[in-house]
């Protein structure tokens, strides 16, 4: 195997952006010509986040094989612009599972199974099946930080890979913070240094130090780390807090962190080409005018319950060379009687996905709003169903109209649970369940799509047939197609067999677009959604003619 392997783990605290830095060294590492891949290693016992209450998880993020994985997948794609797959993350309850089954079966022979070493031979197997391509570089971030005790088998068995693999081919990277105690007016090394201590203390010698702070950390600050940790004084970098996540590539290649990671590991690195990442920036920052963007949801209250979904409207906004102010709208506080002043002043509407009941009437009450008044909208998922059925009740006049999860004996189930009257869906759902070791029958990963000409959903992709993301249960239900139909809705997007409805429209709207798909997993700051890009260009003319 030629790949070389960098880990990165975090000390102090969490919450210092350690998935950000990883994807941010990979994209570096892009430039400089060398092949990447990238996984994170998830000490918790949930064998997936897929059931993980996004509120204390932030999102899930779904690949294209459908893997329910950590948010962190999420900045790998975007970074490096690559596919992410169910290898790319391991939680510890994966490994133990995989672990017990094999127990089960009696491959272990009666031997004692102990966490050294069949815990942490398993967790090696997952970090090198990573490397499927002999990439030049692999880089697996260690979720958590040093000291956790769920940490500790995934620490002993990237110490182990070590020897494994020849320290020629290993690389240690420790994140920590170094406060700045304003009223002394000093930054502080002391929590590093016990951080590198505890590393040390199960064996792990990181080569480099990657210190967050609020300001530079002076060059003497920087020796007295080197010494205190035994690295060399130039692998102490100064990780200080940046205008937009997009920046970090370019402020660790001032820093020289890459340059320093292709001299410890002897890579066949060519210089940086940093045009892209440039760009992006220089348009980041001078943007040639502003859009108010609502995004109407439940989980108002934390941005990285809606991580993809804010990154694929900044590289919209990118796209169209404007920022954006995103203004979260709690839907259960949405009423008929307020929904005028609470929509006031936005360019644009966005209603994302979900799951539940809770505030869909003040989802439904916004979109009618959207359409009436001609504001862009976009409804992502459960905010395409919820455009369906508010256009069911209010124009198609199906008072009752609802989707099966919201009213399980709705008279007019626009939305609904494919199962009794058509299971080809469910035998199809469950076939791949089957293949990506999962129960239940959600809708997950990559399903084709075929895009209607003459729509607006043509317009933004330019392309007859698509692949998107889902991750759902319920489904448009085509027993209302023609009523809808006739009533004005266009179907824009429709599965290769035109048995599911994918996106729905309005003509005579300026932008009203639903999608039953994620299309926030495929947007990347140098390749943004077209569907986005649209919205958001939809926004800037709505705001110019107003
Ligand atoms: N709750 C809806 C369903 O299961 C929508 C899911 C979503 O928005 N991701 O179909």
């Amino acid at each position: 195997m030629k790949t070389k392997f960098i880990f990165i783990t975090g000390g102090v605290l969490s919450s210092l952006g350690k998935g950000l830095a990883a994807a941010s060294i990979g994209a570096l590492l892009q430039t400089r010509g060398l092949s990447v891949t990238i996984q994170k290693l998830d000490p918790y016992i949930n064998v997936d986040p897929g059931t993980m209450n996004p509120f204390q998880h932030g999102e899930v993020y779904v690949t294209e094989d459908g893997a329910e994985t950590d948010l962190d997948l999420g900045h790998y794609e975007r970074y490096l612009g690559i596919h992410m797959s169910q290898s790319n993350n391991y939680t510890s309850g994966r490994i133990y599972e995989t672990v017990i089954n094999k127990e089960r079966r009696g491959d272990y022979l009666g031997g004692t199974v102990q966490v050294i070493p069949h815990i942490t031979d398993e967790i090696k197997r997952s970090v090198l099946s990573v490397a499927k391509n002999d990439e030049d570089v692999a880089l697996i971030e260690i979720g958590g930080t040093v000291g956790d005790i769920e940490g500790l088998p995934f620490l002993e068995a990237i110490r182990q890979l070590k020897n494994d693999l020849g320290k020629e081919n290993v690389l240690y990277i420790h994140l920590t913070l170094v406060p700045y105690m304003r009223a002394a007016g000093e930054l502080k090394t002391k929590p590093t240094q016990h951080s590198v201590k505890e590393l040390r203390s199960i064996g792990i010698q990181p080569d480099i130090i990657l210190c967050r702070s609020e300001v530079p950390l002076p060059a003497d600050l920087r020796a007295k780390i080197a010494l205190f940790c035994d690295v060399d004084r130039d692998a102490v970098f100064s990780a200080v807090d940046v205008k937009s996540i997009y920046e970090v590539p370019l402020e660790f290649y001032r820093e020289g962190v890459d340059q320093k990671i292709a001299i410890l590991l002897k890579l066949p690195a060519k210089n940086a080409e940093l045009d892209a990442w440039k760009e992006l920036n220089r348009r980041m920052e001078n943007p040639k005018g502003r859009v108010k963007v609502g995004i109407v949801g439940k989980y108002v209250d934390l941005k990285e319950a809606y991580k993809s979904l804010h990154e694929a409207l900044v590289h919209a906004g990118v796209a169209n060379e404007v920022a954006l102010d995103l203004e979260y709208v709690n839907s259960e506080e949405v009423t008929a009687k307020n929904v005028e002043k609470r929509m006031k002043g936005l360019d644009a509407i966005l209603v994302p996905g979900g799951f539940g009941s809770r505030g869909i009437e003040g989802k439904i009450l916004a979109i009618k709003h959207a359409r009436e008044n001609k504001v862009p909208f976009f409804g992502i998922c459960l905010g395409m169903q919820c455009a369906v059925i508010e256009y069911a009740r209010n124009v198609l006049g199906l008072e009752k109209a609802n989707s099966q999860e919201f009213d399980e004996f709705t008279p007019d189930p626009v939305i609904y649970l494919m199962t009794e009257w058509y299971d080809f869906r469910k035998k199809r759902v469950e076939k791949r369940n089957e293949a990506s070791n999962k129960g239940g029958t959600m809708r997950l990963g990559s399903y084709p799509c075929k895009v209607v000409k003459d729509t607006n959903a043509m317009l933004a992709y330019d392309e007859a047939r698509i692949e998107e993301r889902h991750r759902h249960r319920y489904e448009f239900n085509k027993k209302y197609a023609e009523p809808l139909q006739s009533a004005g809705l266009v179907l824009s997007g429709l599965s290769p067999d035109e048995e599911l409805v994918e996106m729905v429209e309005l003509p005579g709207h300026p932008w009203f677009l639903g999608c039953q798909f994620h299309p926030e997993f495929k947007s990347g700051p140098m390749h943004p959604h077209p569907l986005f890009r649209e919205f958001i260009r939809a926004a800037v003319e709505f705001k110019k003619a107003r």
